[in-house]
């Protein structure tokens, strides 16, 4: 069957080893040394024609192949499969397969036998075989199928298999792999930690300033917006022109880290909304690259903001306080100036009764002042504390309202307003603490009369509604901007521009007035149309049913207000007449004609009965234009000026007398209760010769007097 066929088909090469199929390889040469008679396969000459072909080729292929046949499965392989054997070849070469691969028999032993019984083939992928071809246990893997090779009488001879040793690259891969999943994991640590960061981390790419990571507290500081992956500047557009797109490319070209604390930033929350005012600590480091060259830089730092404000909000309360001290020295030495004046009159020998006795009276209307002062304050540290209690009763508007009148009306006459009242017909009952309620009225009557110009209009209404009644007072005065009438409610807040008036109080009338509304449950509001427009304040107070006010009245009986003293004392009717007298006579420089001016009656009239008992001639001015006049008419040997007046201030003043012909060389002197180093240096800008601060010793000023009138 064999001899024919043989000549032609490749198992010829199996029966003649130097026949043309054989190939010179070396599993072909171990082919031809081994005596197949001593072997389960027996002579060659007996082979199958299909082990043959199978043989033929397995040995001519290249790719890694073997053959295992008969019930031993005799193992016959190609050059390609050696390095799969490792130090098993060349022993394994037509040894039972079973034999060479016991390490590995529990998985391709199964496999053997489902192929040789039932010739079902199988196919394996990349599966671990852990092997010891080299000597010690290996990981292996492999891709390889058996299928049955059929014997010339049709029953399974044997089986094939082509096989490939994939442990390069399944290790390959899952070194890959590893890496991959290595640099993710340390790109989730880097995001963990950059979103975790105590303040805002960015990572910008290249010269364009690309975000390429950002964490949450960046995205909180700039609202939000989709900016990864997008130069910097495109898509925070509100970021430029501030200065960081210069840091940045400074820190990139330079290479020079930049540290900033405090930093200003402008950013709006999205996009179209307003800017919002954000301040930042923060470090620009440069990113380099392996050789070096920037590639990037990392941004950090911290929204500071809170901090930055609440430092601002005590600088200002700081210098607040320093300016409500100023202010409070002010308006001590204000009253302070007529008594100690007051004092010297009544002291000296010259004075007769009538000038005592009319000392006495400003003595007392300044200690009143002073009081009411201190009373004030003492009530607003007790506001401020939760201290200050009400006694509520019931009571009736009307009373209140006149309670309120007797404190301001000589002040609004003074200043000749016309005040008009209109209060509901009905009487109003409340349930209230009457001299507080008499104290908010008169406080904001008071304020109308003194921010208005002389001859203003003053209303006082009163509405009473559904639960609640309404009080306001308008005027006709200064009116307040925009932005300072939530301002004027703070605790000594003034406004710049009624500061040099006058009549500028501590600047806690309005705190203590809105302290004590609110004690009461109500509000108090303020609405001016703008400067020079005059201004409404408007005062809401809860009404009871009228059950409830009866029910406290039974109780506590009629309302008894008390009036308060007004902060501004009007003139005195019964000052001594101050422009001719020449009394005593101890002064080098008797009958000196000196002109003084204040607005204060009281700070006037005694200085001018001072001056008077020291033999001075005087003249006396009542604000600033009059002084003015007066030293134009009169040319007096030296005036003696108070700063804050209405009309024109004692800056004002003594600016014009110096730029006139007859004032340029006229002693002026300063008489303020400013007394701050650069009140000072601010009245000698002005041309004042002299500063002196009230309330001044009479031997200073008189002595003062004598030395500037002496050449
Ligand atoms: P004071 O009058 O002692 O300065 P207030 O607390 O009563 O203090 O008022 C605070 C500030 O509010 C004043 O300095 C003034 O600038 C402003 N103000 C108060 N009442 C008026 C008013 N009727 N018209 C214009 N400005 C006012």
């Amino acid at each position: 069957m064999e001899t024919d066929q043989s000549s032609t088909s490749p198992s010829i090469l199996l029966q003649d080893a130097d026949g043309p199929g054989l190939p010179a390889t070396e599993a072909g040469q171990l082919f031809r040394t081994i005596d197949w008679n001593t072997t389960p396969l027996g002579p060659q000459d007996a082979w199958p024609q299909s082990l043959r072909i199978a043989l033929g080729v397995c040995l001519n292929s290249r790719f890694p192949m073997f053959v295992w046949w008969g019930p031993s499965l005799v193992n016959l392989y190609n050059d390609a499969y050696i390095p799969v054997l490792g130090k098993r070849h060349p022993t394994a070469f037509g040894r039972p397969a079973r034999e060479t691969w016991a390490d590995i028999w529990d998985v391709v032993g199964p496999q053997a036998e489902q192929v040789m019984l039932e010739g079902r083939p199988t196919w394996n992928q990349d599966v671990l075989l852990v092997m010891e071809r080299n000597g010690y246990p290996e990981d292996t893997y492999f891709t390889w199928s058996y299928s049955p090779i059929y014997d010339d009488d049709g029953s399974i001879g044997g089986l094939f298999c082509a096989c490939q040793e994939e442990t390069a690259r399944v290790v390959a891969e899952r070194e890959r792999d590893r890496l991959i999943r290595q640099a993710q994991d340390a790109m989730q640590t880097l995001k963990t930690w950059f979103d975790q960061a105590p303040g805002f981390v960015a990572l910008l790419k290249g010269p364009d300033f690309v975000f390429d990571m950002v964490n949450d507290a960046y995205l909180q500081l700039v609202g939000h917006r989709g900016i990864e992956g997008r130069p910097a500047f495109e898509a925070l557009p509100d970021l430029r022109n501030q200065g960081y797109e210069e840091l940045l490319q400074r820190v990139y070209v330079s290479g020079e880290p930049f540290i900033g604390r405090g930093l200003r930033l402008q950013v709006q929350e999205s996009p179209g909304d307003d800017l919002r005012e954000r301040y930042v600590d923060l470090i620009y480091q440069p990113v380099r690259n392996t050789d070096g060259a920037v590639t990037g830089i990392f941004a950090q730092g911290h929204d500071v903001t809170e901090q930055v404000l609440a430092v601002n909000a005590l600088k200002e309360a700081d210098q607040r306080k320093d300016e409500f001290l100023a202010t409070l020295a002010h308006e001590l030495r204000n009253p302070l100036a007529p008594i100690r004046q007051a004092v010297a009159v009544a002291k000296s020998p010259a004075a007769d009764e009538a000038r005592t006795a009319w000392a006495l009276a400003v003595i007392d209307r300044q200690v009143s002042h002073m009081a009411v002062l201190l009373e004030d304050l003492l009530d607003v540290s007790r506001i401020s504390r939760g201290r200050l209690h009400l006694r509520m009763q019931g009571v009736v508007l009307a009373e209140v309202v006149q309670a309120a009148l007797e404190a301001v009306q000589p002040m609004i006459d003074a200043k000749g307003h016309h005040l008009a009242i209109a209060l509901p017909e009905q009487p109003v009952r409340l349930v209230a603490d009457p001299v507080r309620l008499a104290q908010v009225l008169s406080n904001l009557l008071s304020n109308a009369a003194k921010y208005t110009d002389a001859g203003g209009r003053i209303t006082l209404e009163a509405h009473a509604g559904e639960g609640c009644l309404t009080l306001r007072v308008q005027d006709t005065g200064i009116g307040l901007s925009i932005d300072s009438q939530d301002e004027i409610f703070e605790m000594f807040s003034q406004v710049a521009s009624a500061l040099h008036r006058s009549e500028g109080g501590l600047g806690i009338g309005l705190a203590l007035t809105k302290g004590i509304v609110e004690l009461h449950g109500g509000s108090l509001r303020v609405h001016s149309e703008g400067l020079g427009h005059g201004s409404v304040f408007t005062v809401s107070l809860p009404l009871p049913a009228a059950e409830a006010v009866e029910a406290v009245e039974g109780g506590a009986g009629a309302a008894h207000p008390q009036p308060t003293t007004p902060a501004d004392t009007p003139a005195p009717t019964q000052a001594p007449a101050a422009s001719d007298g020449v009394e005593g006579a101890e002064s080098a420089a008797e009958g000196t004609l000196v002109l003084v001016a204040d607005d204060n009656a009281d700070a006037l009239d005694s200085l001018a009965a001072l001056l008077e008992l020291n033999g001075h001639r005087v003249v006396k001015a009542r604000d600033g234009r009059e002084a003015l006049e007066i030293a134009r008419r009169v040319r007096p040997r030296v005036a003696i000026l108070d700063i804050g007046m209405p009309d024109l201030s004692g800056f004002e003043v003594a600016r014009q007398i110096r730029a006139s012909a007859w004032g340029a060389t006229m002693p002026l002197v300063a008489l303020t209760g400013w007394g701050q180093p650069e009140d000072a240096r601010a009245a000698l800008d002005a041309g004042f010769t002299h500063h002196l601060t009230k309330p001044v010793a009479p031997a200073v000023l008189g002595s003062l007097v004598r030395a500037v009138t002496a050449n």
